[in-house]
């Protein structure tokens, strides 16, 4: 069975004392209320992953993740973070090609399908992002734009290592702009992202992998998308900082 997974990325949000009430907030609903093949993920700015780490360490489902990393061990690389600190620190995922690194800082396929391996080789789990612009949704190449994306950074995993990747289908007219995919449009991308994994490898891998729906996820929107067959879950942004939504949408699933 698919793990279901809702993670919560805050992007560059929150000070210390916020850090520390939501982080609070969320850890004693999860606590409380979740269960099962549940996961649900907090993903702070680096400098507070530590701190949150005492308050969530020994939740049952609960873990943390870090938004992005250096794709090298280690080196003379100012103010980067390698994959094998964040290990250090306890985080269990890595955010690998979120669509704001891809835009802001120029992350290509080469570099992205090297970060994967960096996470992999920590022994976290990279949740990687795939996307389409709206020009793209618009002239009907989603497909092709996600399909590449997808085959670039991720297919030279093998067999085995392919189920240890969560893919995050966002596309990117969605992302923090109130607009959400319908659940059918985000429902026929899953199930495309999922038949490419089957074609490449087969299809009891395929089902193996979790992919997450991001882009908008609201408490009022979460039921829906989290209803259809191929979409284990949701990487949540702007919900993810106020822990009323973000424990109505780990409710959802
Ligand atoms: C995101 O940043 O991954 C995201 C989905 O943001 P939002 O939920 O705010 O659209």
């Amino acid at each position: 069975m698919r793990k279901k997974i809702v993670a919560g990325n805050w992007k560059m949000n929150n000070d210390r004392e916020e850090a520390f009430k939501l982080t609070s907030e969320v850890t004693h609903m999860v606590e409380d209320e979740v269960k099962g093949n549940t996961e649900v993920v907090i993903i702070p700015p680096f400098v507070h992953i530590s701190s949150t780490r005492k308050l969530v360490e020994g939740i049952a489902h609960l873990h943390l993740g870090a938004q992005n990393c250096h794709e090298e061990k280690g080196g003379a690389y100012t103010g980067e973070i390698s994959a094998g600190m964040l290990q250090s620190v306890g985080c269990k995922y890595v955010i690998v090609g979120h669509s704001e690194r891809r835009e802001f800082f120029g992350e290509d396929h080469e570099v992205l399908s090297k970060k994967v391996d960096a996470v992999l080789a920590s022994d976290m789990i990279p949740i990687f992002c795939c996307g389409e612009k709206l020009d793209s949704r618009e002239d009907g190449t989603q497909n092709e734009v996600v399909a590449q994306q997808v085959e670039k950074s991720l297919f030279h995993l093998s067999e085995t290592q392919i189920p240890a990747v969560v893919i995050a289908y966002e596309p990117v007219w969605a992302i923090g702009t109130g607009k959400t995919a319908s659940a059918e449009q985000a429902q026929e991308m899953h199930a495309f992202i999922r038949k490419l994994i089957a074609e490449k490898y087969n299809q009891d891998t395929a089902d193996k992998v979790s992919i997450l729906y991001g882009g908008s996820v609201k408490p009022g929107n979460a039921g829906e998308l989290f209803a259809q067959e191929d979409i284990d879950g949701g990487l949540i942004g702007g919900a993810s900082l106020k822990s009323r939504d973000f424990t109505d949408i780990i409710k959802a699933i």
